[in-house]
């Protein structure tokens, strides 16, 4: 399915959030250390959890909790989250227009910092992430 939502480096110590109270389906993920789980909320830090996923360890300790992460089975391309006023730093793209670094490539968001860097990592780790 195209259009799956890809949350990308300038995520990274930002997560504010904002993200997860647009998505009409819970399925943008943070990472409890704690609780070694990942675990979706209909608004953002309500404490009220509405799903929650096992994590893959060797995916996990790449960024832990400092990223947020879109679990790609459940994301159902609606495009909420990746307009251009919801992420303060311009870091969720759709799958099919993540920047490459090439020229004619897809075009960065305009306040993404990572301007020049290739995103597509962010493409396998949402889908290594998630271990069920
Ligand atoms: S595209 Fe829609 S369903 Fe997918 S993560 Fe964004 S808000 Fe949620
Ligand atoms: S809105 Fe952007 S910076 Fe905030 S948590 Fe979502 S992806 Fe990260």
């Amino acid at each position: 399915m195209a259009g799956l939502a890809i949350i990308t480096e300038a995520c990274i110590d930002t997560k504010d959030r904002a993200c997860v109270d647009v998505c009409p389906v819970q399925c943008i993920y943070e990472y409890d250390p704690a609780k070694n789980i990942l675990f979706s909320e209909a608004e953002a830090g309500s404490g009220v959890t509405e799903n929650t996923h096992a994590p893959n360890p060797d995916a996990i300790a790449i960024f832990g909790d400092s990223t947020l992460y879109v679990n790609l089975d459940e994301c159902t391309s609606c495009t909420a989250c990746y307009q251009p006023d919801v992420c303060p730093v311009g870091a969720i793209y759709p799958d099919d227009h993540l920047p490459t670094a090439e020229p004619n490539g897809p075009k960065y968001n305009s306040s993404d910092p990572n301007k020049g860097h290739d995103h597509r990592f962010f493409l396998q780790l949402s889908s290594d992430v998630f271990a069920d």
